[in-house]
């Protein structure tokens, strides 16, 4: 039989079958997918084939093998050191909230996210939220950073969460999609999801209230259906989007509007920073490329940690 990973507790996993049964499935023995040393074998999200457990009327089974991932997002313990552990898979995309104030999101932190999901793989939306409490010149300060973000290939949204506001264009998104929802704390992400699903998010309040109880309660995941056909997979808990190692070199290729340049450089292993010829900089020296986007680059670049925990770490 094969299901997808709705939930998973450690030793157990939750999987849902496409005629929506629900199976209770362990994995036996060492099971490792190649390349990846994580601290979890099957993820939320993973698809997975199970052979029902003999005398079974409790619906158990044996997870034997698990799909290829189309992408999956990751999480470093803190204590145990760089054990990875993998936090969902299969993602079709991730919305980030913004907003300019209350709390403020800087395009850095921006930027940073959508360097993690080119890296991952994951196609992301901007949500520009609380678009009811703006006065003009902020109304402005957004259709100027929509229009930034759209010309590098990214789809943008103005919403109000509270008014209703643009949401059919984001359930438009969400269609047959597994979805993830991110942002600094207070951007509004559960008055999002209420407002797109309401009985889901008592589910998801459930569940972080739980979280919360004990300071050794690990976090897990959990995906949820929709009522018009999506898919929502909720991370109590998880801060941020995950981490992501890689060279310096690799930089650059997951800013899009650098890659599409990377050729016309002169030097293929080019950095874009004083190097001869530098398609890059050409671009922003005649105003193609946003100032705030190099920016965002150079910091990552310098691995400036303050900025670094300022805007992944403050929530
Ligand atoms: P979360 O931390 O991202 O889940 O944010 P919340 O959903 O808890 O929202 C934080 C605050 O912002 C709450 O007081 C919400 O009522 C408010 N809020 C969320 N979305 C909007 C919106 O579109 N317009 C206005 N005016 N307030 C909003
Ligand atoms: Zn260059």
């Amino acid at each position: 039989m094969t299901g997808i990973v709705y939930k998973s507790t450690g030793s157990w996993y939750t999987v849902r079958t496409e005629d929506g049964n629900i199976y209770e499935c362990r994995i036996k023995g060492k099971f490792r997918i190649k390349g990846i040393k994580s601290t979890n074998p099957v993820a939320v999200g993973d698809h997975v084939d199970f052979k029902l457990e003999s005398n079974n009327d409790r619906h158990t089974g044996i997870i034997e093998k698990i799909h290829d991932r189309q992408n999956y997002i990751i999480r470093k313990s803190v204590n145990l050191s760089k054990q990875t552990h993998i936090i969902a898979s299969n993602i079709d995309v991730v919305f980030l909230l913004v907003t300019l104030n209350n709390p403020v999101t800087f395009t850095s932190f921006i930027d940073r996210f959508l360097v993690t999901t080119e890296a991952y793989d994951i196609k992301a939306i901007l949500l520009f939220n609380k678009i009811d409490t703006y006065n003009e010149d902020e109304l402005l300060e957004i259709k100027y950073l929509a229009a930034l973000y759209r010309k590098i290939g990214y789809e943008c949204i103005g919403i109000s969460a509270k008014t209703g506001k643009n949401i059919d264009k984001v359930k438009e998104a969400m269609q047959d999609k597994v979805c993830m929802f991110s942002g600094h704390s207070g951007v509004g992400k559960s008055t999002l999801i209420n407002t797109i699903a309401p009985d889901l998010s008592l589910k998801t309040a459930q569940i972080s209230d739980q979280h919360q109880q004990g300071q050794h309660t690990t976090t897990f995941a959990e995906m949820f259906d929709l009522s018009f056909g999506s898919k929502i997979i909720d991370t109590p808990g998880i801060k941020g989007f995950g981490v992501v190692d890689m060279d310096k070199e690799e930089l650059g290729d997951y800013f899009p509007e650098f890659f599409a340049l990377k050729s016309n450089c002169k030097f293929n292993n080019c950095l874009h920073i004083n190097e001869p010829k530098c398609a890059v900089k050409e671009a922003l020296d005649n105003g193609e490329i946003a100032w705030s986007r190099y920016k965002s680059y150079l910091q990552i670049l310098e691995g400036d940690e303050a900025s670094y925990r300022k805007n992944n770490y403050d929530e």
